[in-house]
């Protein structure tokens, strides 16, 4: 289905206007939304798929694309939004609750939670793109039992609707990059486009839609700061979001959007940028979670494989004495550190009469503080293993073994 959309959006080639680009939205959601009974819409509450999401409910409002039988909003909620963009997801919630649209609040169990993952099972936070645990933990997999849970209660296939962007550029070179550190993209939306078709349970019974491929980034800023929120439009609380990321319509401005202090981004662009409004100044000791994470990926909090490591498939495992969870004493730490920041924000946002924040609620304290008590490691991990800062003899793959140079005592 892609390959088509991009049949349709390659001859875009010139510089698309704004209405020409909904003009190409609205052909691309008469063109594959007829052929389903049922839509479901990948919400994050960020810039593409709110955009996405509120073009679509006006374009159905004002009668522009045909009524499915029914439609659902698939809200992931990571519990690691940005303050002002969550706010917003509230507001846009409510207002679709008075046009009689269905919610999912779709959150990962708690213990696959970010910070309860991190600091209570102890898994060190990602720091890798490709390898990343965090977005198939908190957005993939719980959008996945999601949809198959509605799956079940629907006859036939959801189209799901992504906020997949790429621009004029990438739609010409036929490429669809599922990359969230592509071009500002919104982490997650291109998994939901690309991996949640293909998954166990939801093969044949899912298609996928990006009706905004095409847009260029001050499309969007556009719409969620200038368009959406006239009542002609359909009157919605969007323009937060734009200010969230200093977005503006007469700019590239490209920013990526993810979670607060997300350790795959070079740069807190997003939060930089709420922080300069006065509004939000408040929030600032959230750039001390960024750091806090790549802390924690040192050695000195973490335990590592004393020599090789044998699968249950017998084979040696290709990375011997690999570095692995964190310390009790590190997630101790960790903990700590993130409850004195919430405390911090919620102390000045009182003293202001500004919203509150709870990066860990209380639940997730208890879960945490009780797999700390119960001395939980995770899986492949028994908390016998060396402090990673330990000198050991250095052992490769194939098993061979070089001594260590230098006693610890002469180190
Ligand atoms: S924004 Fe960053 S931390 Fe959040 S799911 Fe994506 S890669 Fe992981």
């Amino acid at each position: 289905m892609t390959h088509n959309q991009l049949d349709i959006f390659a001859a875009g080639a010139r510089r698309l206007q704004m209405t020409e680009s909904i003009d190409l939205a609205i052909q691309s959601l008469q063109a594959y939304g007829t052929s389903h009974e049922h839509w479901g819409i990948a919400w994050s509450g960020g810039k593409d798929s709110s955009a996405t999401l509120t073009l679509i409910v006006w374009l159905l409002d004002t009668c522009r694309i045909p009524r499915p039988k029914s439609l659902t909003v698939f809200y992931a909620e990571t519990r690691q939004e940005l303050p002002p963009l969550a706010l917003a997801a509230r507001q846009i919630m409510d207002e679709l609750a008075e046009r009689g649209i269905r919610v999912e609040v779709v959150t990962a169990p708690m213990d696959k939670r970010f910070m309860v993952y991190i600091l209570g099972r102890g898994v060190p936070p990602p720091n890798n793109n490709t390898l990343r645990w965090c977005t198939r933990q908190i957005k993939i997999d719980p959008m996945e039992q999601a949809l198959r849970a509605r799956l079940d209660e629907l006859d036939g296939q959801i189209l799901m609707i992504t906020g997949v962007r790429q621009g004029e550029s990438a739609i010409r070179d036929q490429r669809i990059e599922m990359s969230c550190s592509k071009d500002g993209a919104e982490c997650g939306q291109g998994w939901y486009q690309k991996v949640l078709p293909n998954a166990s349970g939801l093969r044949g019974r899912l298609a996928t839609l990006a009706p905004l491929l095409h847009f260029r980034v001050c499309h969007v800023w556009e719409w969620l700061r200038h368009w959406a929120p006239l009542a002609e439009f359909g009157d919605w609380s969007t323009a937060a979001i734009a200010d969230a990321y200093g977005g503006d319509e007469a700019e590239e401005v490209n920013a990526r959007t993810g979670c607060i202090g997300c350790p795959l981004a070079q740069e807190d662009n997003a939060l930089d940028t709420i922080l300069v409004n006065p509004q939000w100044a408040y929030l600032a000791p959230l750039k001390r979670i960024k750091p806090l994470w790549r802390e924690l990926r040192e050695p000195q909090h973490r335990l590592r494989k004393a020599g090789l490591e044998i699968l249950k498939s017998g084979k040696a495992a290709a990375n011997p004495q690999r570095m692995g969870p964190l310390t009790f004493e590190a997630r101790l730490m960790g903990l700590e550190r993130v409850l004195g920041i919430q405390a911090e924000i919620n102390a000045a946002a009182r003293a202001v009469g500004r919203p509150l924040i709870d990066l860990i609620n209380a639940e997730e304290e208890s879960r945490i503080r009780e797999l700390i008590d119960l001395q939980t490691w995770p899986d492949g991990w028994d908390g016998d293993e060396p402090l990673a800062t330990t000198v050991m003899d250095t052992v490769y793959a194939n098993g061979a073994v070089q001594p260590r140079l230098f006693s610890e005592a002469e180190l």
